[in-house]
């Protein structure tokens, strides 16, 4: 993989997960990265942490805004920041699916909005969707967050096709599950841990969780000048549950 000398990076939800996984590996290879988070409180050095809530627009214009100045100019903008929700469509009501909507799409909309007119300023300018699997696969109590993903993958294509003769590029990765500290959460909350992570390792062709390290490889990929040629498309990194057309049990 080329290296990120010279360019600036911005990853939000870059505090912990996929997110703080992204952020470490574009600073090891050279990136300046600064981290929007709601709680950005465990973000180190070389890392510039900012505190942001992705559903509220005032407050990731002001970060945004913060982040470009302290970075000096913005080449990369990794949209990750995302919540879960599980359930059929008769398990959420309406303000859940504003709540989760807002936060997974809308969020990354506003990020867009206002990184855009900096990326404009760059030679190698990069968006990265964080999407998922659960945005294609029919994934079974998963209706709302499948539905979020869903408007990130076309959201993904939309502003490939506005912003590529500005020379910014948009893709999207798309990852199966995780070994983040969110799918940590949703285990501890299952009746018999043990026995859900081997379901979730299960319906993996890989038989294994995918890395948080092996998702920031993907991102990393095309945020870099080595995919300058790729714009409108998605990476899934999912041990290969997409390519070989395998469902969940
Ligand atoms: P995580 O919970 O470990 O990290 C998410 C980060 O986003 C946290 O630091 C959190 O504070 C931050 N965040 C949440 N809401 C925010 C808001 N309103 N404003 C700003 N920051 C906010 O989760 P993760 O597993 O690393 O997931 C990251 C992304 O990857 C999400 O978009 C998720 O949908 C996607 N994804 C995860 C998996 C998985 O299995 N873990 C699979 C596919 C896609």
């Amino acid at each position: 993989m080329t290296d990120f000398a010279g360019l600036k990076a911005l990853v939000t939800g870059g505090a912990s997960g996929i997110g703080r996984a992204t952020a470490d590996l574009l600073a090891a290879r050279g990136a300046q990265v600064a981290v929007l988070d709601l709680d950005p409180s465990t973000v180190e050095k070389p890392l510039l942490a900012f505190r942001a809530d992705v559903g509220d627009d005032t407050s990731v214009r002001e970060a945004v805004a913060a982040a470009v100045a302290e970075l000096g100019g913005l080449d990369v903008v990794v949209n990750n920041a995302g919540i879960g929700a599980q359930g059929t469509v008769e398990d959420n009501d309406d303000a859940e699916w504003h709540r989760v909507l807002d936060v997974n799409v809308v969020g990354m909309v506003r990020v867009a909005r206002a990184a855009l007119p900096h990326l404009r300023e760059s030679r190698h300018a990069a968006i990265v969707n964080t999407c998922s699997v659960a945005a294609t696969a029919g994934l079974p109590q998963r209706a709302l967050y499948s539905a979020t993903k869903g408007a990130v993958y076309s959201l993904t294509l939309a502003m490939a096709a506005d912003h590529i003769r500005e020379g910014i590029r948009v893709n999207c990765v798309n990852p199966g599950t995780a070994d983040t500290p969110w799918i940590g959460r949703l285990l501890d909350k299952a009746p018999d841990p043990a026995a859900e992570r081997a379901a979730l390792e299960a319906r993996q062709p890989t038989g294994r969780l995918v890395s948080a390290d092996e998702v920031a490889g993907a991102i990393a990929y095309l945020a870099s000048p080595l995919s300058g040629a790729t714009t409108g498309t998605s990476l899934a990194v999912d041990g290969g549950m997409q390519g070989l057309r395998l469902r969940p049990v």
